[in-house]
């Protein structure tokens, strides 16, 4: 008997198998769903046709099987998958950060816009290494500039709250990742992912700084939408 993949299994488990294909296009190849995928000649599968439709569990968006399969297959395969149309996360995102360190300290300092509470202090630090084959350029260097970088929270509860997320984050490898930096041009060194932190304390030199009375909020939305979120901490 054939044996599935494991990549065909982690998309089987998302999607509800539609027997009649909607009046729409899959934006994955921007064929019409009632037609063949434009990766059958690319993505092969013995278990999953060109013409098979499927839609996500969640969202109910809807695509060609094989095309997720190539999309899949394209991305880190940590058995997460998101779908392209509304970003809804199935499973546990996790991303292509290096190894390195995550350290927390207490400052008996406040913030500009929170002066009454003191101040969490994150420092990262990760060294220059071999990218693996989920980066960009596996086997070649990255480098690591800038390190150790630095974070500033308020130490208050939504501070905190933040701060629990950001260790779940770096957990699943989301902080920074390796690639090309918008700052400097560098190729092939580490950046940060999606996720914004304040670096700077007192100052505001760079934009990255306080006082931002929205700041707690958006980065809470920047964890979310990378599937970092306070249900993940109950359990
Ligand atoms: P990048 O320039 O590719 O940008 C990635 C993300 O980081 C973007 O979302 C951007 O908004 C955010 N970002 C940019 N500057 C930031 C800053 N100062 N503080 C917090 N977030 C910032 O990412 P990158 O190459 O990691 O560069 C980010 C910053 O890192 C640079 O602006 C610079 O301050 C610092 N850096 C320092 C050195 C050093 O040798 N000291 C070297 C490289 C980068
Ligand atoms: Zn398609
Ligand atoms: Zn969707």
């Amino acid at each position: 008997a054939d044996t599935i993949s494991e990549p065909e299994q982690v998309i089987k488990k998302y999607l509800d198998k539609m027997d009649s294909p909607p009046g729409e296009d899959c934006i994955i190849c921007m064929e019409k769903l009632s037609t063949a995928s434009g990766y059958g000649d690319i993505t092969q599968s013995k278990t999953i046709q060109p013409e098979m439709v499927g839609k996500l569990k969640n969202c109910g968006h809807a695509f060609h099987t094989l095309c997720l399969l190539a999309m899949y297959n394209n991305g880190n395969k940590d058995g997460s998958l998101q779908c392209p149309s509304c970003k809804t996360i199935y499973g546990e995102k996790t991303g292509t950060q290096p190894n390195g360190k995550m350290e927390v300290y207490f400052m008996p300092h406040s913030l500009p816009g929170h002066p009454d509470c003191r101040t969490i202090h994150i420092m990262y630090t990760i060294l220059p290494g071999i990218q693996g084959p989920e980066h960009p350029n596996p086997g070649k260097q990255y480098t690591a500039r800038g390190f150790p970088r630095h974070g500033f929270l308020p130490d208050n509860s939504k501070g905190r709250k933040v701060l629990d997320l950001l260790h779940l984050a770096w957990k699943r490898r989301l902080v920074f990742t390796v690639g090309i930096s918008n700052t400097t041009g560098e190729a092939d060194t580490v950046i940060w992912n999606e996720i914004h932190h304040k670096t700077e304390m007192g100052s505001n030199t760079s934009g990255h700084g306080f006082p931002d009375p929205n700041y707690l909020d958006n980065v809470l939305a920047e964890l979310a939408a990378q599937g970092v979120t306070e249900d993940c901490l109950a359990n």
